[in-house]
């Protein structure tokens, strides 16, 4: 078992009720965790994922009402991929133009087909034909397809001023490794792993800061196995790259630091364990508002405050 790659995605969505809407009826994705920012508990924190929200499947939102739009420039994450089996391209294709999804002609990276498209707030995402996982389990309600459904992440794309010194953290402390250049992207790679497994660095030398807003990656977070692996990727952060990350957070269904990396992009390492079910069973995830016991105080406030999403 291989406990190396992409952890979740947190992003920055605009209205939440349109975010619910366009992550599991649009793109078919499982709501497994309703609960808000611990940092700020007046804004909801929605995941989205496979059956159980396993590492490598969990898409997260913050979403502000009236947020700015992004502007997409050096030092973010510039594309989210999620995997889907080879043969069911066409069929989001299809979907994309029934729903009105702002999407493009799909395109060839790395010998792959790559469709991508944009949520209702602007975030970059896409969706890759990966042959041979039409196998694998996918999450369905039934509107989509089982055969057609995402299987999880399968890359980010950053867009940086260079690709070394990222990479080099990619290598020393996450288990990546260099597998492959096309024109100005970098490809990194964790062995082994299918799911969240791929960082594309995207080369952009001295182009425009990126602004955060609305539609932008707010962090990536990586996987350690449990709190062990993860205060030993702190420890190389510190010695071999003189990086030095916030205290551990607990964030109920992992546990995490934080640290800006060289490119900067914030990057997170969060613990695989305990998981999503660490509150409610698999069977109702994402159905009841959950918070953490340092919240519950506050449980009637919070619930004023929070936009209606049904
Ligand atoms: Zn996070």
């Amino acid at each position: 078992m291989i406990h190396n790659g992409i952890h979740h995605v947190t992003a920055i969505a605009g209205n939440a009720r349109r975010n619910v809407e366009f992550y599991t009826r649009t793109l078919g994705l499982r709501l497994v965790k309703k609960t808000v920012n611990f940092d700020d508990p007046g804004t909801y924190h929605f995941y989205y994922g496979d059956e159980v929200g396993s590492p490598g499947t969990i898409l997260t939102f913050f979403p502000w009402d009236h947020v700015a739009p992004g502007r997409l420039g050096v030092g973010e994450t510039q594309e989210t991929v999620f995997r889907v089996p080879e043969g069911a391209i066409g069929y989001w294709t299809q979907r994309f133009v029934e729903k009105g999804v702002t999407h493009q002609a799909p395109v060839k990276r790395f010998g792959e087909s790559v469709l991508s498209f944009k949520d209702p707030h602007g975030m970059r995402l896409a969706l890759v034909a990966v042959p041979g996982i039409e196998n694998e389990p996918g999450w369905t309600d039934g509107e989509i397809p089982a055969e057609a459904a995402i299987r999880g992440f399968h890359s980010v794309n950053l867009l940086l001023a260079e690709a070394a010194p990222t990479g080099a953290i990619l290598t020393d402390v996450f288990g990546f490794r260099e597998v492959g250049r096309e024109g100005s992207l970098v490809r990194f790679a964790v062995e082994g792993q299918a799911i969240g497994g791929v960082v594309d660095i995207h080369e952009a030398g001295g182009f425009l800061p990126a602004r955060m807003g609305g539609g932008s990656v707010h962090h990536i977070a990586f996987r350690a196995e449990d709190d062990a692996a993860e205060a030993a990727m702190v420890k190389k952060l510190q010695e071999n790259h003189g990086i030095r990350t916030t205290e551990q957070k607990d964030r109920n269904y992992f546990r995490s630091v934080y640290f800006r990396e060289p490119g900067h992009v914030l990057f997170e390492i969060a613990t695989d364990i305990p998981g999503f079910a660490a509150d409610e069973p698999v069977a109702s995830l994402g159905q009841a508002l959950k918070l953490p016991a340092f919240l519950e105080p506050q449980r009637a406030r919070i619930e004023q405050v929070l936009p209606e999403i049904a």
